[in-house]
């Protein structure tokens, strides 16, 4: 892990900017390759996350194990974190506000690792990135670009465990990883050979839309 990483780490496991701290056991800061291309970003802690500090340890982890697995990945190749860092109580959605105040932590997290790609993983992840107003049935297993970063969308593993219908999309949007990346190398290598795109010029989404200028938090 880098220093910067480190230090957010600590951070977050001493955060008391937002409500969800209180009653946790541990703060969630994220894991992984610090040097990874992929960025895996969920929701936020569980139950089982929650009682060792580490995120997608419990079945919901199990399940995106053998995702990324088919996907021609292990654990270790990526960075994992979620949008929010202490489990919301019961398990509830994040609140808008409890969101934003964990930005930071996600932005630093995203500023040190420099991914080429990130994953989202479920709705509320998804919406950081391709906007309040994309729906997760639709923009599954496509990419957008966000800032200079190609992200793309992925049910979340606990929706497959609730509701089987959902396996197979996440099957799919697992499947669909490695060609994912590959084009999100093509657009970093072409981005760094084109210095106005680098600056943030609009290219377009995989639809030929314009991406939305979105800032996340
Ligand atoms: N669900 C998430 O979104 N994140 C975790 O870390 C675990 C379950």
């Amino acid at each position: 892990m880098s220093q910067a990483l480190t230090l957010i780490a600590q951070e977050v496991r001493s955060c008391t900017k937002c409500r969800l701290h209180q009653g946790t056991r541990n703060g969630v800061p994220g894991e992984g390759n610090p040097q990874s291309e992929i960025l895996f970003v969920g929701e936020g802690p569980g139950f089982h996350e929650d009682a060792q500090g580490r995120p997608f340890v419990g079945p919901a982890g199990k399940l995106l194990d053998e995702m990324l697995a088919r996907a021609g990945l292990k654990r270790e190749d990526v960075f994992i974190t979620n949008i929010v860092k202490h489990r919301p109580p019961g398990n509830r959605d994040p609140l808008p506000d409890e969101i934003e105040a964990c930005g930071e932590y996600l932005e630093r997290q995203i500023t040190e690792i420099k991914p080429v790609l990130i994953v989202t993983l479920g709705r509320h992840s998804m919406m950081q990135f391709f906007g309040p107003n994309a729906r997760i049935t639709q923009v599954h297993a496509t990419l957008r670009p966000w800032r200079d970063i190609t992200t793309y969308a992925c049910f979340h593993p606990a929706a497959a465990l609730h509701q089987p219908k959902y396996r197979e999309m996440l099957e799919q949007d697992f499947d669909g990883l490695p060609k994912a990346l590959e084009t999100a190398r093509k657009r970093a290598a072409e981005r760094a050979q084109r210095p106005e795109q680098a600056a943030g010029v609009a290219s377009t989404d995989e639809d030929g839309d314009a991406p939305s200028q979105l800032s996340l938090f």
